[in-house]
């Protein structure tokens, strides 16, 4: 999902749905926005782009107040209906509190299940109502204390950005999963999802929100909190892999850098002989042109992405999955008859992209077809807010490099190596003992326990 949120602009609505523009990448399902007016909160949530739901001004108009939040939804727990739509609303003791969240809770539904218990009436079935019902029942006086009494209790991946009647608060899970950036614009301070959401407002970057640190933003300016003992950070790598925009920069690192040097280590790597690099529009790009300079082989667009069709990964049904593959790409005949083809992706997820792109490419009279993989093989669902299907789904937890290319049907198949990876992230290599990031959907090893999942298993 994408987050965003304002203080202190009087057009706060308006910037808040500039930044969900820029972050639509991250939620195409639905979105919201929550402002305040100085008297009263005002909030419009809809199924669909931002572009579609926030175009009208009869909706903008009523969004009136100096400071905002809003939400792009991509559903990873709770079903895709209205009333899981955020920012959620509630009214608490103190008065109207909205809150927006970036990834997933792994213990909400134990928490809900003990709150419930308590008699907490929940409206949604979304993993983030939990905070507010911490909140609403916490033994303490302030909003803030009331919100780190919640995050105390919550596990999992989270950024979150929230308001009340005068302040918004941004905070990051302790391991710092997902990403959250603080921005300035004039006396405005921003909190959003990634700096491409800054920028498309002209505002200026200030600096990453830190792991386990909650920032408060009011009329005495910025404030900051860091409620839980530090720890070694374990940001998402597939975020610099796939998931974030590539001018964004996160973590101090350019998306598009990092992707362009694993395509270089994956060139070093798994060098093939080939008359052309070719990318899967638009993920692989920026690696398979770090793959062509590294290999000093032509870099050329022989698959062409029409971009009137959304993300297919994100359309929740499998039917409107397949279709939209064959809807998205199509192959540059002219350019691929005879030649030896690298193909260049971010990921192999259940492998029906990857498999359509490469007979596509042997259709177009390609005489050699090589597919690189700027990602390890994703062999485990991520839970911490990734919409990854289950192991099951995932081709590398179903077959070896060897099994997945027969599967794909291309002549080789080379996935980025571990060391590979982190050394395109700037490290030495992967640290085992303590991994400089989560990559748990590669290697199994998930940084936060899974309380609910292992409830799960438990019952089985
Ligand atoms: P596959 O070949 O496994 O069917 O699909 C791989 C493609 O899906 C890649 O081109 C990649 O860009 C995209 N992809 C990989 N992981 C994700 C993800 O978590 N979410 C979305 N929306 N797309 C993904
Ligand atoms: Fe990111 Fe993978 Fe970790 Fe999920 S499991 S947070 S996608 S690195
Ligand atoms: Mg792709």
């Amino acid at each position: 999902c994408g987050v965003y949120a304002i203080y202190g602009n009087a057009d706060a609505a308006k910037h808040t749905a500039l930044g969900l523009h820029a972050l639509q990448h991250r939620g195409q399902e639905a979105s919201g926005i929550v402002s305040f007016d100085g008297e009263q909160f005002n909030a419009h949530r809809d199924n669909g782009q931002v572009g579609d739901i926030f175009a009208k001004p009869r909706v903008m108009d009523r969004l009136k107040g100096h400071a905002a939040i809003g939400h792009n939804r991509y559903s990873t727990e709770g079903d895709t209906v209205l009333r899981n739509v955020q920012p959620l609303f509630a009214d608490l003791e103190f008065g109207g509190f909205a809150l927006a969240h970036n990834g997933n809770l792994t213990n909400a539904r134990k928490l809900r299940r003990e709150l419930v218990h308590r008699g907490s009436l929940f409206q949604s079935t979304t993993d983030t109502e939990v905070v507010i019902h911490l909140m609403a029942t916490a033994p303490a006086n302030t909003v803030i204390e009331r919100l780190i009494h919640a995050l105390r209790q919550i596990e999992g991946a989270y950024s979150f950005v929230a308001m009340t009647s005068d302040q918004i608060i941004g905070v990051r899970d302790p391991l710092g999963v997902r990403p959250l950036v603080l921005g300035k614009l004039g006396d405005s301070y921003i909190l959003a999802s990634e700096t491409c959401a800054l920028d498309i407002v002209g505002a200026d970057f200030i600096r990453d929100v830190g792991a386990g640190e909650v920032v408060v933003i009011d009329d005495n300016g910025l404030r900051s909190l860091r409620p839980f003992p530090p720890c070694q950070q374990r940001f998402c790598i597939f975020e610099h892999i796939y998931f974030a925009r590539p001018d964004s920069i996160v973590e101090g690192t350019s998306v598009y850098e990092a992707r362009k040097r694993i395509g270089a280590e994956l060139a070093r790597e798994s060098h093939v002989d080939a008359d052309m690099v070719v990318p899967v529009p638009d993920s692989g790009v920026p690696a398979a042109l770090g793959y062509a300079n590294q290999a000093n082989i032509p870099f050329e667009l022989g698959i062409i992405r029409n971009h009137y069709v959304g993300r297919t990964f994100i359309e929740p049904s499998d039917s409107i999955r397949h279709l939209g593959v064959k809807l998205k790409h199509n192959a540059n005949r002219a350019y691929l008859r005879g030649k030896r083809v690298v193909l260049v992706d971010d990921s192999i997820v259940r492998g029906t992209t990857s498999a359509k792109i490469v007979n596509m490419v042997r259709q177009a009279g390609a005489a050699e077809v090589h597919m690189r993989i700027a990602a390890p093989p994703t062999r485990h669902p991520c839970f911490y807010g990734i919409d990854t299907p289950s192991e099951a789904e995932l081709l590398a937890s179903q077959y070896d490099v060897a099994g997945m290319a027969e599967r794909i049907g291309c002549d080789s198949l080379a996935f980025v190596s571990f060391d590979g990876m982190y050394r395109a992230m700037g490290e030495p290599g992967r640290n085992a003992a303590e991994p400089q990031f989560c990559d748990a959907c590669f290697t199994g090893d998930y940084p936060i326990r899974l309380v609910d999942q292992e409830d799960r298993e438990n019952c089985r």
